[in-house]
This record gives C-alpha cells, sequence and structure tokens, in this order.
C-alpha cells in the first residue's frame, strides 16, 4: 500500500504555489525564534486579514456573528483565531492546533559569571535536545526582560549580519580521547551548556572585570542591571535564516520546524476560508507542548474553553452545557510534525509505516511509547471521514507511527484536547532530524499540510 510521491503530481502551477507557500514559511521562521513571536507574528498576519480582538468583542459586549474573525492571546505565548460559521457552536468546531515552542536553551534567572577573563551566562535547556549538538555553532538571544517599573524590554541579539552571535564552546579534538570514549548523552551535561557572552575586560575594574563589561553594555544598550535577569525570559536559538536545502531546493533547513511548520499551514489555512465557513473554525497555537503543556500557555491550561464559553456567551448561546456540547461534538486536527524516514537511520523506523520526505500529509492514529502510553489513539470512524476529505480535495497524505515499536515515542497536544470528548487526529508535516538546531522537511509536505488543513476546516462536518 505505497503512498505516492506528491512532487509527481505537480504542473506548473502547482510547482509556483509550493514555492510562494515556502516562502511564506521560511519568513515565518525568521521573524518567529521564540514562542512569543510566532504568537506575535501570527496576530499580525490574522490583523491585516481583519481579525480583531476578542477581548475588545467582550468589553463591548458585542453580538458575535457568522463571518466574525476574532484573536485571543494568552500571555503572549499562545493564540487562538476564531471564525465563525454559519452552524451554531453547539454543533461543534473544526479546530487545526499546533504548538509555538521549540526546544532551545533558556538563561537561567542568575545567570552571568566571570571564569579566567571570559563572562558566561548559565543555563537550563528546554524541551529534548541532545546537548552535544549544540555547542561549536552559532546563536542568537531572544527574548524579554520585565523591569520592575512594568516596561518590558525586548532582546533580539544575533540575527542581523552586523550582529554579533554567542555560543557554547567544545573541548578541541586533540584532547578529547576521555570524551570520545563517553556516551553521547554524557558528552555535555546541562550544567556544561554555559554561553560565551564576553571575554575582554572592563579596564579599571578590580572585581570581574569582564562580566563588569557585558552588565556595561547591558546597562548602555538596554537600560538593564543585573537584578532585572531575575524576571527575564532570555532564550539562545540558532542563529541565522532558514534556507532552501538540496540543490533541487526541494527542502529547507531551519530552526524550529518542530513544530512552526504545521502552525504556519494553519494559519495559512485560515486565511483562506469562505467569508462564512459552514462551521465555526479555529486555529490553536499553543505553548509548552515540548514540556508536556503545562502551565498557563500549555495546552492543559483552560484558555482555549475560556475563550469558545466567551464566544458562546456573545452568540446569546451562554452557559456550561452549551460549552461542553461545543467541545465535545468538536473535530480537530491535531497537527504536529512527524518523523520522517531517514534512510541512513534506517533501524529506528518499520518502513511501510514510516513518514516519507515528499509524499505528503502525514496522519499518526496514535503516538506514545511503550504500547502507545501517552497517545490519542484516533478513531476508526473519524480517520475514515477524514480520508473522504483528503481524497475529495485530492490532497498528497500518508500514514504513519513514530518509529518503530518500543524503539522509542513521543506525544503531542492530541490526548488533552481529547478529554473534551472530540474527535481528534495528529497530522503533520515529516522532518528530520528532529530537535536539532537544524531540522529538515520537504516543501511538497508544507504545500500539502496547508491544503489539508484548509479541505478539513471546510469540509470536515458533524458524526
Ligand atoms: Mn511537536
Ligand atoms: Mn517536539
Amino acid at each position: 500500500m505505497e503512498r505516492p510521491n506528491a512532487w509527481n503530481q505537480y504542473d506548473d502551477q502547482a510547482l509556483q504555489a509550493v514555492e510562494k507557500a515556502a516562502r511564506g514559511y521560511k519568513n515565518y521562521l525568521d521573524h518567529g525564534k521564540t514562542e512569543r513571536e510566532c504568537a506575535a507574528e501570527a496576530i499580525e498576519i490574522a490583523k491585516a486579514a481583519g481579525y480583531t480582538d476578542l477581548n475588545a468583542a467582550i468589553a463591548a459586549g458585542k453580538a458575535v456573528q457568522p463571518g466574525d474573525k476574532y484573536y485571543a492571546v494568552q500571555m503572549g505565548k499562545a493564540v487562538m483565531l476564531f471564525h465563525v460559521g454559519r452552524q451554531t457552536l453547539d454543533k461543534g468546531l473544526n479546530i487545526v492546533g499546533a504548538h509555538i515552542d521549540s526546544p532551545r536553551i533558556d538563561l537561567k534567572q542568575n545567570p552571568f559569571y566571570e571564569d579566567t577573563d571570559i563572562a558566561y551566562a548559565d543555563t537550563h535547556y528546554y524541551g529534548g535536545i541532545k546537548k552535544y549538538q549544540w555547542v561549536a555553532r552559532p546563536l542568537a538571544l531572544h527574548g524579554v526582560v520585565a523591569k520592575k517599573d512594568g516596561t518590558l524590554v525586548n532582546v533580539v541579539i544575533g540575527e542581523d549580519e552586523d550582529d554579533p552571535v554567542v555560543g557554547i564552546s567544545d573541548l578541541l579534538i586533540h584532547l578529547s580521547q576521555e570524551q570520545m570514549a563517553k556516551k553521547a548523552s554524557e558528552v555535555i551535561g546541562g550544567e556544561g551548556l554555559d554561553i560565551m557572552l564576553a571575554g575582554r575586560p572592563l579596564k579599571d575594574e578590580e572585581k570581574e572585570p569582564v562580566k563588569a563589561m557585558l552588565l556595561r553594555i547591558l546597562r548602555d544598550r538596554y537600560g538593564l542591571e543585573e537584578e532585572d535577569m531575575l524576571s527575564a525570559e532570555i532564550e539562545a536559538v540558532p542563529a541565522g535564516k532558514a534556507r532552501d536545502f538540496g540543490l533541487d531546493r526541494s527542502m529547507i533547513m531551519g530552526y524550529g520546524h518542530d513544530d512552526r511548520v504545521c502552525a504556519y499551514a494553519e494559519i495559512e489555512a485560515m486565511m483562506t476560508l469562505p467569508p462564512v465557513p459552514e462551521y465555526t473554525c479555529c486555529c490553536l497555537l499553543a505553548d509548552k507542548e515540548e514540556i508536556g503543556s503545562v502551565g498557563a500557555t500549555g495546552m492543559r491550561a483552560q484558555y482555549f474553553e475560556n475563550a469558545v464559553a466567551e464566544l458562546l456567551a456573545l452568540m446569546g448561546q451562554g452557559g456550561d452545557l452549551m460549552l461542553r456540547r461545543a467541545l465535545a461534538n468538536s473535530r480537530m486536527l491535531s497537527c504536529d510534525v512527524s518523523a520522517g524516514y531517514d534512510p541512513l537511520y534506517a533501524a529506528a523506523f518499520e518502513k511501510k509505516n514510516a513518514a516519507i520526505l515528499g509524499h505528503g500529509v502525514t496522519y499518526n492514529k496514535f503516538t506514545g511509547s511503550r504500547g502507545k502510553s501517552g497517545s490519542n489513539d484516533a478513531n476508526a470512524e473519524f480517520i475514515g471521514r477524514v480520508r473522504k476529505v483528503m481524497d475529495d480535495h485530492g490532497i498528497a497524505w500518508q500514514t504513519a507511527e513514530l518509529g518503530k515499536v518500543d524503539v522509542g515515542g513521543g506525544g503531542t497536544i492530541a490526548y488533552i484536547c481529547a478529554l473534551y470528548g472530540m474527535e481528534v487526529i495528529d497530522s503533520g508535516v515529516p522532518v528530520l532530524s528532529m530537535h536539532a538546531p537544524h531540522e529538515i522537511i520537504s516543501k511538497a509536505d508544507l504545500y500539502e499540510a496547508i491544503r489539508a488543513y484548509t479541505a478539513f476546516l471546510t469540509d470536515m462536518g458533524q458524526r
């Protein structure tokens, strides 16, 4: 049961559309290196398409009508877009949900120290990373510093051509006999991921003169004191832009495909809906998926159901029962990247149940590990209906598992949304080198994801 390669079915017009999607996506990646930046970008795109702030509608007690478009933001890190449909909300929403946080290296709250005339930042990594991949490469610093007076200072260092970059050193090969004999998981420890920030002393400063130089720069350039780092969120991410990959330019190499490629495909799909869709369509961009969907901006928090409750109230259908019906009757694609089959690591995959690059958007009935633990395991009946929508629209799609049984595993936000009783299946773009500083996707799979999510939002109906 082989699935065809999507590239084979493209004519010149389709190839141009693939390239256009790739350009838009690379631009989204280049401006979205953190969850906050990705959220802000999504809101910009939505505003330009006529979306307005749900909070303003709530404050004004506006009567919500079919065709209305709203965005809602949770602490600047999670975003929901709603495009109100013809049917009442108790018939359920068509939802596409992705996450906009990616693995990275966060600065600690008390980060700065000096050792042997080098100033460092101590860090705590975020999400699942192979630590050895993050040394000896250019890193950029992105984030915010919240000052006591309530002002928020935005920081982006290392992305402009003229910007300096920072990074983590590695031991020279000449002296690495002991290091090279270690297990890969022990080559670099979590406390070894300290970022070099400065290497020149502040003249005539006696105590920690290089750190003093660093603090002087932070004060002069950003108006920051060392204590301000106590209320900062600074993330070290790979510096530089996403690039076309391969001599045929069929792929994209970039930081954060997981899961910004699905987030971008969702946003694009939302922007192409008819003026009044049949069912209310929702794009969910969640934070904190990489550390278990925790916290007030993770999918386990209640901002999504709160927003739906507010919408219902503004439609004159408020109340707990209507909310429960709206959520339970919803249909959702949990849009998250899939493990692309990698011939160099064939032993990790079971090939006929693996996602192949260029073979289209991938559906995972289940994820999880050790006997599907932690997975959602979508209903066969729902998958049958999804198949029909995909085939009716001529989407290139495939099914996959996350590698061989018992080799490892992973999870998504699918099981959390499924708790409401809604139909959910995982759907995403295959990725190579997932969670590495630079991941690889096929442009064809991005294009098919956009088409798939558009078809799902427009055509998926009730049970
Ligand atoms: Mn993911
Ligand atoms: Mn991930």
